[in-house]
């Protein structure tokens, strides 16, 4: 995998256009269409590779067309899972809450994460990321009326979440990342988090060369910083320009000793970052962090702005990386 210093990426979802959400409810609909669904996510994720690629974005990702809830998705393929009532979740969205009835257990890949992840690599010459939702998120955001315990919940989920990693480690993706959005929510249960992330990860690293990512976004990172550090991944990306920089004087403590995926992109805001901004968020960094650590995001997945915003905001981001690649000279590819 060669990549350059300060490489850049997304955290995996893209802004999907009105064909797309309006080819999704004929489809539930069932009404008839001209073009299936899949042709069209189909289509839309090769238009989506190919505006990364010519942004110049380091890392690509397929954008999540198959997604509407990044826990309901999994969940509703596991055995041992029924649909809830709704429920509001993070950033005023209503979803069905699944409920734990039984044995969690794996029928199979789930469709989008494997399929939709070789079609992304096999039509990009870029690294495609691998990214699935983490067990203690979705231990977290169901309800269980099953294992009574949520550490059992967790592991259970983790040891499903793992077949599914591990059909994305032998397909081939060597970036693969786990998103647990809910760890920073309750610093109380980090021992969970640590030992399902470790039931999810062991051994796969090594078997197939895989480099892990943990996405982390919502909480307060000061409530789990340093024990974090203790996941059993190579990076951790953070949401912190909308919210966290002073994140970076406990680094003076406490070392930040993985790489870290520096979220330089509020995708909360329609305001679009200027070039120098993102600039000085990323020289703020090297205060605190080598540059052979950092990895440049935006904060958070890009469904929620609109096509023409996120790609305006990407673009920021690429140039502003470029410019400060030149500025400190670095020109030489990230080793690891
Ligand atoms: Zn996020």
């Amino acid at each position: 995998m060669k990549l350059p210093l300060l490489p850049t990426t997304t955290v995996g979802s893209f802004p999907q256009t009105s064909e797309m959400r309006k080819a999704r409810a004929n489809f539930r609909k069932k009404k008839e269409m001209e073009v299936s669904l899949e042709e069209l996510e189909l289509k839309w994720i090769r238009e989506i590779i190919t505006l990364q690629e010519e942004i110049g974005i380091d890392v690509v990702v397929d954008g999540e067309p198959y997604r509407g809830d990044m826990v309901a998705y999994f969940t509703n393929v596991y055995d041992g899972f029924q649909e809830g009532g709704f429920v509001r979740s993070y950033g005023n969205r209503y979803y069905r809450k699944p409920v734990v009835v039984g044995d969690i257990k794996w029928k199979g890949p789930t469709f989008g994460t494997s399929f939709y992840w070789s079609y992304a690599q096999e039509y990009s010459a870029k690294p495609v990321k691998g990214m699935v939702t983490g067990p203690y998120t979705m231990m977290d955001w169901s309800f269980d009326e099953y294992y009574g315990s949520r550490r059992e919940c967790a592991l259970a989920l983790a040891k499903v979440i793992r077949k599914e990693v591990k059909q994305l480690c032998q397909l081939g993706a060597k970036i693969i990342q786990i998103d647990e959005p809910a760890v920073s929510v309750k610093p109380e249960e980090l021992n969970i988090v640590i030992e399902a992330m470790e039931t999810v990860v062991d051994g796969l690293k090594t078997d197939y060369d895989v480099y892990f990512i943990n996405h982390i976004c919502y909480g307060d990172f000061h409530k789990v910083y340093p024990t974090i550090l203790s996941l059993p991944v190579d990076q951790l990306d953070l949401e912190l320009s909308n919210s966290a920089y002073d994140l970076f004087e406990l680094f003076e403590k406490y070392p930040f000793t993985k790489d870290i995926g520096l979220g330089v992109i509020d995708v909360h805001s329609h305001n679009v970052e200027t070039v120098q901004e993102v600039e000085n968020r990323i020289e703020n960094a090297f205060k605190y962090l080598e540059p052979n650590q950092i990895w440049v995001d935006p904060d958070c997945g890009g469904k929620t702005r609109s096509p023409k915003e996120w790609e305006a905001k990407l673009r920021v981001m690429v140039e502003a990386v470029k410019n400060v690649r030149k500025k400190y000279n670095l020109n030489s590819e990230l080793k690891k």
